[in-house]
């Protein structure tokens, strides 16, 4: 059995996992040793001629960080959004924000998976952050240090672990942290569509009368014609059928939920679906260990904000380790894990309750008139400016 000691060590080398090492390597210094272990055996890498199935709404906030730690993303694979419109059960509009509101040029750029980890990956690792290709399988306390065992026997040694290994994250499981891991009834369809009309950058979402909830997404151009992608929360029974509908009937399908809005025309990539479901944890702070990403906080999608959670985790990582010098260069001192929960409990439970708020409101198919009172309060509310503002700004954060 073989020992390295790291002072950071990432388990899951997803977008949220690169972006804490990043944030460690660039807080803590070149002296400090960041390791990133992932299960998946190659690091990701991209460059695919189409589009990835899973795109994210990555908030202008977040992109300007990212941007400042030196991440280069490949934008001419993105797209902007300037423009978020909701619907309510009866196709009329009932909010809708600009970036405007919030006094930026854009809200959020759209973009694949893939790419933006990998843009985060290539940053970290120029600064001096290594990958260990492997799977974390059980973790044990020492006084100083947690170690760190993979399944290949390899063993590792780091002041503090940060889990970073998703929804189903076994350092969770492993570690005392107390979750409510809940299956939300819903699969979220995803496939990329070509559309007669650009989309202006709006990105446009219908609460269905069905509890169904739909996203079309700005995507850029594929094969010069405009795009979007979408995202369809429906029941798990709905998403299989969906997905096995010929492109022509799923086309029409799409096309009456959104009111023809974007006028889809084909189909640019094979629609598949994936679980949807909730995570909170009591406390993402233990001995030497937080959790972070869908690991300590997975969210019901309607709000595009699963990923961006997991970036403001990373930005506080950031803030908090820029002390570490003033209790001994120690990235799991109690001290700084303590800031951490204080400044990351509060707001993220705020947008978990919202999101979840949200999808139980408009998901109510007993209690019809309070999904009415819904769209009817969201309506109302929409018209006031400051309520406009207060949402603009929350999402560029
Ligand atoms: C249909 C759908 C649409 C979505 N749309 C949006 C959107 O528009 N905007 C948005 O912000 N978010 C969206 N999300 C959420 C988004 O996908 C997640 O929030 C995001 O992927 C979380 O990143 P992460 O790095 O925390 O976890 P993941 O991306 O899940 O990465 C976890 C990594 O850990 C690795 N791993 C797991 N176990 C181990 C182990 N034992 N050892 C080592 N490595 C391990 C995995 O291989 C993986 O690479 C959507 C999700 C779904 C399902």
């Amino acid at each position: 059995m073989s020992s390295d000691a790291a002072d950071v060590v990432v388990a899951g080398g997803g977008p949220v996992g690169w972006a804490c090492a990043l944030a460690a390597q660039v807080s803590l210094g070149k002296r400090a040793r960041v390791s990133v272990v992932e299960r998946q055996s190659s690091q990701p890498s991209l460059i695919r001629a189409a589009m990835s199935a899973r795109v994210y709404t990555v908030a202008s906030g977040n992109l300007r960080w990212l941007t400042e730690q030196g991440v280069r993303f490949d934008l001419t694979r993105s797209a902007a959004v300037t423009e978020l419109v909701v619907s309510g059960r009866d196709g009329q509009e009932s909010l809708r924000i600009s970036a405007n509101d919030a006094g930026e040029a854009e809200l959020a750029k759209v973009l694949e998976h893939e790419a933006m980890t990998d843009a985060i990956a290539k940053r970290a690792q120029a600064l001096g952050v290594q990958f260990v290709s492997g799977a974390v399988s059980s973790l044990h306390d020492l006084v100083t240090h947690k170690l760190i065992e993979l399944a290949d026997r390899r063993v590792l040694q780091a002041r503090v672990v940060i889990a970073a290994d998703g929804v189903q994250s076994k350092l969770r499981s492993l570690s005392d942290i107390r979750a409510t891991v809940r299956s939300y009834p819903q699969h979220g369809v995803v496939a990329h569509w070509r559309c007669k009309q650009p989309h202006g950058g709006a990105a446009r979402q219908w609460f269905l009368p069905d509890g169904s909830i739909l996203a079309l997404l700005p995507l850029p151009d594929i094969d010069l014609a405009p795009a979007v992608s979408m995202v369809w929360s429906v029941s798990d029974v709905r998403a299989d059928e969906l997905c096995g509908l010929p492109e022509a009937d799923l086309l029409d399908a799409v096309n009456a939920a959104s009111h023809h809005t974007a006028g889809l025309i084909c189909m640019a990539s094979a629609a598949q679906h994936f679980p949807l479901t909730l995570v909170r944890v009591a406390d993402p702070v233990a001995q030497r260990l937080v959790v972070v990403g869908d690991a300590a906080h997975a969210v019901h999608p309607l709000a595009g904000q699963g990923v961006n959670l997991g970036l403001v985790d990373a930005r506080v990582l950031l803030d908090v380790w820029e002390h570490a010098d003033k209790v001994g260069f120690d990235p799991g001192h109690a001290l700084l894990l303590g800031r951490y929960r204080r400044e990351r409990f509060g707001p993220t439970l705020a947008m978990q309750l919202a999101t979840d708020g949200l999808f139980r409101l408009y998901n109510q198919m007993d209690h019809p008139l309070l999904m009415a009172a819904g769209d009817a309060g969201m309506r109302l509310l929409s018209r006031l400016p400051a309520f406009r503002r207060t949402l603009s700004t929350a999402a560029v954060q």
